[in-house]
């Protein structure tokens, strides 16, 4: 039987890294200044701030001025899309992003579109890589921004990021990267990469919640949306929440520090239960990349057949495992996820879909136990589907 728990959610949310913990604590007190006071409070508030703005500007290689805190990956996406398209308008109102950004980009998306800007989606494939032909038909002169997230947060496929900054900026466009769930697992080197701006996230990085940051390359300039005071050079108003920031960069400096190491054990979690599902539970499809070298290390997404994800999930979490149908975010609505309509996963597909996401702190003990529980779980919830009775009789004969 289970002492504890099993965490397949690391896509959702990670642990707070104690280490990074211990680091914010004197600043929850002692030293709880704001970084603005003109004393030795502030002073002390100002110069942790200072310093987790170098750590995660060196990690990244930008400047530290080219750094900002934010209140996270939400407000970061938010902030460049809206930002952008807003100071850009009178050079062009065409705006082109993936299909399968995550919700922060989708909703403003639609925002944008009801203030008068036009929207494209580049096309993924069945995989979820985005089709580099296609973005080239549909760039035109007033199109002013690309976005596109590195690492997609459902099904895990890496997208070809410099490619498509290359295509943006031979067309005069900006390109912007969610690297939200690429921190920490794959090199986001913003010179390698050659995007304009990147939105990156403490607490999917073993950090705390509510804080991030957004990368804003120097000599772009974007319109704020968080208007107030002097804070971050003037572009994002509100006091920096430096517990967080300094917890962040911790983070960050233990994720980069451990990267290569963490990435080929999660992905040795991830290959030995795919492999395992496939094998044993008929009737499953994985979405997203087969090639395990182009689909993040932590991620597994599997549609299974004649059940609804819903189904799963809560037999899953009443022997203990915590995993995601579709994405947390649209999970608690009907809707299929829109990433995997976006791949091309039927309807009926789409709805029985469970994301398994792994960490650092996982063991393959707790891959073996999770593949019975679903073998048997899936099983249980064929039998009660009249759906599934009828095809397997017609298999049968
Ligand atoms: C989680 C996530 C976000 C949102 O970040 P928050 O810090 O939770 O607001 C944005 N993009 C991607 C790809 C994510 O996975």
């Amino acid at each position: 039987m289970l002492k504890k728990p099993i965490y397949f959610d690391h896509a959702a949310t990670t642990p707070l890294a104690k280490e990074a913990l211990e680091k914010m604590m004197p600043y929850f007190t002692d030293m709880a200044g704001n970084p603005n006071s003109q004393h030795i409070f502030g002073r002390e508030a100002m110069s942790a701030v200072d310093n987790a703005r170098d750590t995660i500007a060196s990690i990244i290689n930008c400047k530290p001025n080219e750094l900002y805190f934010t209140s996270g990956g939400t407000e970061s996406d938010n902030w460049a899309f809206r930002g952008a398209a807003h100071a850009l308008k009178n050079k062009g109102r065409h705006l082109i992003i993936s299909p399968i950004e995550h919700a922060a980009m989708i909703s403003t998306a639609k925002a944008l579109e009801k203030e008068g800007f036009e929207i494209s989606f580049m096309k993924v494939d069945g995989e979820g890589f985005v089709d580099l032909g296609h973005l080239k038909s549909i760039v035109r002169k007033d199109t002013v921004f690309v976005g596109c997230m590195l690492a997609n947060n459902e099904v895990g496929t890496i997208e070809p990021i410099k490619e498509i900054a290359e295509i943006a900026h031979a067309n005069g466009a900006i390109c912007f990267t969610d690297a939200v769930q690429a921190a920490g697992v794959l090199d986001i080197d913003v010179k390698a990469l050659g995007v304009d701006m990147m939105s990156m996230s403490s607490h999917k990085i073993y950090g705390p919640k509510g804080v991030g940051a957004l990368y804003i390359r120097n000599g772009l300039n974007i319109e704020s949306i968080i208007t107030g005071g002097h804070q971050e050079r003037m572009k994002r108003g509100g006091t920096t929440n430096v517990p967080g920031v300094v917890g962040f960069a911790e983070a960050f400096r233990i994720a980069a520090a451990e990267r290569e190491e963490n990435a080929k054990y999660v992905a040795s979690l991830r290959d030995r239960f795919i492999e395992r599902v496939l094998a044993e539970v008929p009737f499953v499809k994985l979405n997203g990349p087969a090639d395990g070298d182009r689909r993040l290390p932590a991620n597994a997404d599997f549609s299974f057949r004649f059940i609804e994800g819903e189904s799963i999930l809560f037999s899953l979490d009443l022997a203990g495992i915590a995993v995601s149908s579709g994405s947390a975010c649209s999970s608690g609505s009907l809707e299929p996820s829109h990433v995997l309509l976006a791949l091309g996963v039927p309807e009926g597909l789409a709805h029985g879909s469970i994301r398994f996401s792994f960490g650092k702190h996982n063991t393959f003990e707790e891959v073996d136990y999770a593949v019975g529980v679903i073998k048997e779980a899936v099983e249980r919830l064929r039998n009660m589907s009249p759906l599934f009775k009828a095809e397997s009789e017609v298999k049968n004969v």
